[in-house]
């Protein structure tokens, strides 16, 4: 299998290039040059699988060509052998033709472990085979950190380095990344915003040599892998309703667009998918694309679901890119308008391409909290803040097809919020209840670039 960039610039690259570079060199994100589809006489065959084995089923054509291509299945395994609920990735039915998937079964409590946990031993196998070591840099606000971290502690070949605003992620978030007790693992607080943040990492990626001296990656979520990885549970929640001989619906909470996409990846495949329900919060650049077909950046504000907090999302160019037949000149001309007059516009048919599959809606702050408390009184079940903006836009949306909401975080991640709105507090998981009691381990650094280039450095086992 081959990868080629939606902005069509960049050399077509095999799996393992595409897994360690992330980013294409012309800017644009790695699609696969065709979508395999998985054979109509296999489905009953999958059925009968658990999810580990589905997932070796699911990605093999994915990864044909890669030297880890033959551990998949062991790597499947190892992976959700370690989920703490047996089926991974279970369904609750919520109401009549509404269904919940639970996807915070993982060490993280989030559904970013369900694609980190596959991308971390990916990066080792390949590392291995090439004999190679990286540095692993990212930036986060509170959330994608800790799965990040999770996902490669151990590792011989990958050292990571999280850079967190200090004292402005929850205690919770910052003891996820903290308290990991490995010695390739490195936690920076910078003494500035979630922006600095970015900005260090940005510079440090901008900085050619570096790049080159510590073999920098990344794991954010326009990484290939991990669109690959999520495929797999759309496929899963369709065969337990009855695929291929029934379509079902998803709703799913947005934010950067990687987790929809998958499903749409899923369809591509051959799985048959009523619609895909794009959940946005008060930050609702989507929806209003979906309405008018232009995409127009706004200043991001605050919610009760800072996963989906975004201004931009990335992942949304692998839909373009689609959406225009695969023209990456028009991918282009798009992307550099965003980047002049931060918005573009798409014309029919590429519209009408898009809304034959995706309808999108909102959720406010006030219906986010109404749904969490409605929720808990109809089916006894406590939703957190993010899942509840799906399961909100699914009650508004037009369709008679069995919905499944994707359940993006377990509640306890989000107490606050989740208090405010049900009047319960949710108890934290027994995995995580002596968190608050573990050791910390992390650096303060001030938000200088050549401070932490330093830093990084030094520990770095990669440095050449
Ligand atoms: C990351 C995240 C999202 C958004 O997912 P995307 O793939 O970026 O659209 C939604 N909910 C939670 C809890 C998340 O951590």
């Amino acid at each position: 299998m081959k990868y080629v960039s939606t902005r069509g610039r960049a050399p077509a690259l095999g799996f393992d290039d595409v897994l360690l570079s992330g980013l294409a060199a012309d800017g644009g994100l790695f699609v696969p040059d065709a979508w395999p589809a998985i054979d109509p006489k296999k489905w009953q065959a999958l059925a009968g699988l658990d999810y580990a084995a589905l997932a070796a089923e699911i990605m093999a054509p994915f990864v044909v060509g890669s030297s880890a291509a033959a551990a998949l299945p062991k790597i499947t395994a190892e992976a959700y052998g370690k989920f703490r609920h047996p089926a991974v990735a279970p369904l609750i039915q919520l109401g009549p033709n509404r269904w919940l998937m639970e996807l915070f079964h993982g060490p993280t409590y989030a559904f970013k472990d369900y694609a980190l946990q596959i991308v971390g031993r990916l990066f080792d196998h390949v590392l291995k085979a090439r004999g190679a070591r990286v540095t692993i840099v990212g930036a986060t606000s509170g959330d994608t950190g800790s799965a990040a971290i999770e996902s490669v502690k151990g590792s011989q070949a990958a050292d990571i380095f999280i850079l967190h605003p200090a004292g402005r992620v929850s205690d919770v978030q910052r003891r996820q990344m903290t308290t990991v007790d490995a010695a390739n693992v490195h936690n920076i607080a910078v003494e500035g915003t979630f922006d600095d943040c970015q900005n260090l990492v940005k510079a440090m990626f901008a900085d050619e040599r570096l790049r080159t001296e510590l073999n920098l990656s990344a794991v954010n979520s326009i990484n290939w892998a991990r669109i690959m990885a999520q495929v797999v549970y759309y496929v899963w929640a369709g065969l337990a309703l009855g695929a291929p001989h029934r379509k079902v619906a998803f709703s799913v909470p947005t934010g950067n667009f990687g987790n929809v996409f998958a499903g749409y990846v899923a369809a591509k495949m051959g799985l048959p998918v009523a619609k895909f329900i794009v959940g946005s919060n008060r930050n609702d650049i989507l929806t209003r694309y979906f309405e008018t077909g232009a995409m127009t950046a706004e200043g991001v504000v605050p919610t009760l679901s800072p996963s989906m907090d975004i201004q931009i999302s990335s992942n949304f160019e692998r839909l373009l890119y689609e959406a225009s037949e695969r023209d990456a000149g028009a991918v282009r001309g798009y992307m550099a308008s965003l980047k002049q007059s931060s918005g573009f516009r798409i014309e029919e048919p590429a519209l009408n391409a898009i809304r034959a599959e995706f309808d999108a809606g909102k959720s406010t702050i006030e219906e986010t909290a109404k749904t969490i408390a409605n929720t808990l009184k109809a089916s006894g079940y406590l939703l957190d803040p993010h899942t509840a903006t799906a399961v909100h836009v699914a009650e508004s949306a037009k369709n008679s097809a069995p919905t499944i909401i994707l359940g993006t975080a377990h509640p306890a991640k989000f107490p606050d919020a989740v208090h405010a709105a049900s009047g319960i507090t949710p108890k934290l998981p027994e995995w995580l209840a002596d968190l608050m009691e573990r050791r910390e381990k992390f650096t303060v650094l001030p938000s200088d670039l050549k401070q932490v280039e330093e830093h990084i450095s030094r520990l770095s086992r990669a440095a050449i």
